[in-house]
């Protein structure tokens, strides 16, 4: 039995699990940092414990502080949200050694798939298919080149510790290639603590599309469709939506046993995401698993009616999964917007501050996912997503209407946000028409005057 769970994040995703657990009838505890007094997670959670300064590694990197709050107010589980110690094999060691229960995968799961290059030699030898590249990480330049070669440019570097879309380089030919290799793998040392890198073929213009699995203790593992993320900047996702405009039932269902084959390959508990680039004529491969859940997972709850924090919290709680794949209902079309305190005129400058006024949308279709209000201060010090706007609609057609409905409706006065920019792509008729590759956003903004933003 789970009563009562610490919740070690922040911003909205806190605020979601604190909604979850309230739903549940379970209890919470919040941490957080000095910079947070003001979140409405803090404010809604039953108790709030401050675990240090603002900066993340003061309080929500700090495992000792959290484990220790998480001993005082005497909790079962920690929920650890996206970011942060979410991946974090030891933490979840920690956890476990502590009697806590962590929601979310084993040590063991999180560690091999953590380590980009283990996790792709595992799914393949469970028939996944996977980007051509290096067997492993490459330790030389001498190397780097061979293996370059080999696969044929251009070629993507990327850190085996990676994450968040940073420390990827591209290459076209071998003078650049022995450049960027020296560039990546210092970026990786700095970024991650871990130097180590590995080379892809780089596929030109693919889509990001993702499958979301849920695995229980025993040994059921489903997927519940697939998440189109394509429409990227610098490799970091900035809207998501559900079903993909691209996939045909056919390649949805090899995708689907695909993902799920990847997921029992790492022996997976609770929830996670299969990550694919696709290619134009439909060729998919993985490129990694993240091991907690996602910020764009409301999609896949828009179109399938389950609620994925309560389910990993029964998961973690050793429930048995009450649906079979066959049981998995898809309705309808869901789509989200990140909303990110970010000038998108202006290079996408961060524009942290103080919100003046504030009005979330709502209506039919509308969910709005964001710890913010009418006089909150934006700290500086973490990310610079506010909020999650979804909407869900019949068909695809009347999510992305309802979409710029909302978008329209939303007033947050006194910083910089995205919802000009997605506004201006959702009226972008290659948007519109299902064909956004990763691609597409850098293509936009380049024929886009910053003046429509
Ligand atoms: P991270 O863990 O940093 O998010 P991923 O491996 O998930 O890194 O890749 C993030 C994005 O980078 C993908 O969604 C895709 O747009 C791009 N990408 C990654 N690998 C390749 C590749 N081999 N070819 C083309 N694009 C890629």
């Amino acid at each position: 039995m789970i009563q009562k769970i610490l919740i070690a994040n922040r911003g909205e995703i806190a605020l979601r699990i604190v909604r979850a657990c309230r739903e549940l009838g379970i209890k919470t505890l919040a941490v957080y940092s000095e910079a947070d007094v003001q979140s409405l997670h803090v404010q809604l959670a039953d108790e709030a414990i401050c675990i240090g300064g603002p900066k993340s590694t003061d309080s929500y990197m700090r495992a000792d502080r959290i484990i220790s709050a998480a001993e005082i107010a005497d909790v079962d589980a920690i929920h650890p949200g996206y970011g942060f110690l979410s991946e974090n094999s030891k933490f979840a060691e920690q956890c476990a050694s502590c009697n806590i229960k962590f929601i979310g995968p084993k040590a063991e799961s999180i560690r091999m798939m953590g380590d980009k290059s283990v996790a792709k030699e595992t799914v393949r030898k469970a028939g996944v298919p996977i980007v051509p590249g290096s067997d492993g990480p490459i330790d030389s330049e001498a190397e780097a080149v061979k293996v370059g070669r080999k696969i044929g440019y251009p070629i993507i570097i990327k850190a085996v510790a990676g994450g968040g879309g940073r420390g990827m380089r591209i290459a076209h030919n071998d003078v650049s290639f022995a450049k960027e290799y020296h560039i990546a793998r210092s970026e990786a040392e700095k970024s991650f603590g871990n130097g180590s890198v590995y080379i892809e073929k780089y596929i030109q213009n693919p889509r990001h599309i993702e499958f979301q699995i849920l695995a229980d203790s025993h040994g059921k593992v489903l997927h519940l469709g697939e998440r189109d993320c394509s429409v990227q900047r610098r490799h970091q996702k900035l809207i998501e939506e559900s079903p993909s405009p691209f996939l045909t039932s056919d390649l949805r269902k090899r995708m689907g046993k695909a993902a799920v084959r990847a997921a029992e390959a790492a022996q997976y508990e609770n929830a996670g995401t299969i990550e694919f680039i696709v290619d134009a004529r439909g060729g998919f491969y993985f490129i990694e698993m993240n091991t907690r859940i996602q910020v764009e997972h409301p999609v896949t709850e828009e179109v399938t009616g389950i609620d994925l924090i309560k389910e990993q919290i029964r998961i973690a709680a050793g429930e048995k999964l009450g649906l079979d794949q066959n049981d998995i209902e898809y309705r309808g079309h869901a789509i989200e917007c990140r909303i990110n305190a970010e000038d998108p005129a202006r290079n996408f400058t961060p524009s942290p501050g103080t919100i003046g006024l504030y009005y979330a949308p709502g209506g039919h279709g509308v969910r709005v996912d964001s710890h913010v209000y009418s006089g909150y201060t934006i700290p500086p010090y973490y990310d610079s997503m506010i909020g999650k706007l979804i909407a869900h609609g019949d068909n695809r057609k009347m999510a992305l209407e309802r979409m710029y409905r909302a978008l329209s409706e939303y007033l947050i006065r006194g910083i910089k946000t995205t919802i000009p920019l997605h506004k201006a792509i959702l009226s972008d008729p290659a948007f519109i028409a299902g064909k956004a590759t990763t691609a597409y956003l850098e293509e936009f903004l380049s024929r886009t005057p910053p003046d429509l933003f």
